[in-house]
């Protein structure tokens, strides 16, 4: 397509902060050892949609090159996956630079009024209000389980409904009640008490995933942890980074960091590997905040992934059988965002009855990666129909993962092309163990 100038922001007064920085962009030096870690390279093999290319035109914006539309369009087809990151011999931190890239682009350029309305109801409105997401929920069970679904399904409708309709196809199920009801309390350990753990809920996986986040609570229980759900928590901030929106992002932040820092926690814990990455990561958001600056440094170091946290301590062994032979779909932010690999391997293969089987390109991501399966529909599903190539290459019954919106993408792609998997995150698995028990 012809290279079109995107329109200016009128307000548009970027923060020199938020923009790729000269020092992340310098240490590239385009040796290509990255290609073939890059999903929408190894789909398209455009060197432009390669991390190499992504960061080569990143370099001609900072030196003067307009930001046009090719340029936002090669950008929002990144997943923010991270793969380069893990594949880069020179130590690049692409999720920095890629989350850069995109914050410019949202303050230096103004989308289409209607886009505009719908990321700030989604982001700014939606995502932090526990009363929107309850009633939103609400609505999705009326339609998941009154039959309305099925009408809508068998009618065709939402292949004319563009994003709608794509998002409708991904929607995981309404679950009630919700997981707000576990806010503000606290839930003891059985037998002794080793640890005082914060637990932190999410935004959308409250309403959807809350016999995710109840199963969590229990194996904590269960491994001698007083496990806090506090109240004045709030949505990590995750998707509202990934899609450049940093003010809300750092609002966000500022507020967990508050509800969570000083509370003599051992750790605070997220089931969803999207949200540790970037709770480990808030000290990168207040950089140039003096007042937040070592708060957010104290808090993410606080912060780990719940496999992470589990395989670092004595595991409670008083678990009965699972039956299963299990796969291990590496959750892209858990892998490459935060280094952890092999605690969730290890868990599953402390399960009595399981058999672990390795996937091959197990780290290679799924197509998930936060609303690009919506939004960027097409490639999404072409990166989940060769992930189920190798999904089905192992002879598993369950393909284990450990995050929310892979959970979803690999249902979906078991549902198109898959031999019956069942998609369970790792702490179910350790959740039906210990409940298996018989002592
Ligand atoms: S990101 Fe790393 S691996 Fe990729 S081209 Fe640059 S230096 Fe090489
Ligand atoms: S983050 Fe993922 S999709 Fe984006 S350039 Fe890196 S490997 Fe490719």
């Amino acid at each position: 397509m012809a290279v079109s100038e995107l329109p200016i922001h009128p307000s548009s007064k970027a923060a020199d902060i938020d923009k790729p920085q000269q020092k992340d962009l310098d240490r590239c030096v385009h040796c290509g050892l990255c290609l073939n870690a890059c999903p929408t390279y190894r789909v398209l093999g455009i060197e432009m949609d390669s991390p190499r290319g992504r960061i080569y035109q990143m370099v001609q914006v900072q030196q003067g090159a307009p930001i046009s539309e090719a340029y936002l369009e090669h950008m929002d087809l990144c997943l923010a996956c991270r793969g380069c990151e893990t594949a880069c011999p020179s130590g690049v931190q692409y999720g920095r630079l890629i989350e850069a890239a995109r914050a410019e682009i949202e303050n230096k350029t103004e989308r289409p009024l209607l886009t505009r309305a719908l990321r700030s109801f989604v982001f700014g409105t939606l995502l932090p209000s526990r009363g929107l997401l309850k009633a939103a929920a609400a609505g999705l069970w009326v339609y998941q389980n009154l039959g309305i679904q099925k009408l809508v399904r068998a009618s065709g409708l939402l292949n004319a409904m563009g994003t709608l309709g794509k998002a409708e196809k991904l929607s995981p199920p309404a679950e009630f009640p919700t997981f707000f009801r576990a806010y503000g309390k606290v839930f003891p350990a059985e037998g002794q008490k080793r640890y005082k753990v914060a637990m932190l809920g999410g935004c959308i996986a409250n309403v959807s995933f809350a016999r995710l986040n109840e199963a969590t609570v229990r194996v904590l229980q269960k491994n001698g942890c007083e496990v806090h759900v506090p109240d004045n928590q709030t949505c990590c901030g995750a998707l509202h980074l990934h899609a450049g929106i940093r003010t809300d992002a750092r609002r966000l932040a500022r507020t967990n960091i508050d509800a969570l820092v000083d509370g003599g926690y051992d750790a605070i814990l997220t089931n969803s590997a999207g949200c540790g990455s970037t709770l480990k990561e808030y000290h990168d958001l207040f950089e140039h905040e003096p007042a937040y600056a070592d708060r957010s440094a104290k808090f993410s170091k606080l912060v780990k992934d719940i496999n992470e946290f589990l395989a670092g301590i004595e595991l409670n062994p008083n678990m009965g059988p699972v039956n299963a032979t299990v796969t291990y779909q590496d959750s892209c932010h858990l892998a490459h965002g935060q280094k952890v690999k092999a605690a969730p391997r290890k868990l599953l293969r402390a399960v009595p009855g399981v058999t672990f089987k390795e996937m091959p390109l197990a780290d290679v991501c799924c197509g998930s990666a936060g609303i690009y399966n919506v939004v960027n529909n097409e490639m999404s599903m072409q990166i989940l129909e060769r992930k189920m190539e190798m999904a089905n290459t192992v002879p598993a019954n369950v393909i284990a993962t450990a995050n929310t919106g892979c959970m979803i993408q690999l249902r979906a792609g078991v549902a198109q092309h898959g031999k019956g998997q069942r998609v369970a995150h790792v702490v179910e698995i350790l959740d039906e163990a210990y409940r298996a028990y018989k002592g």
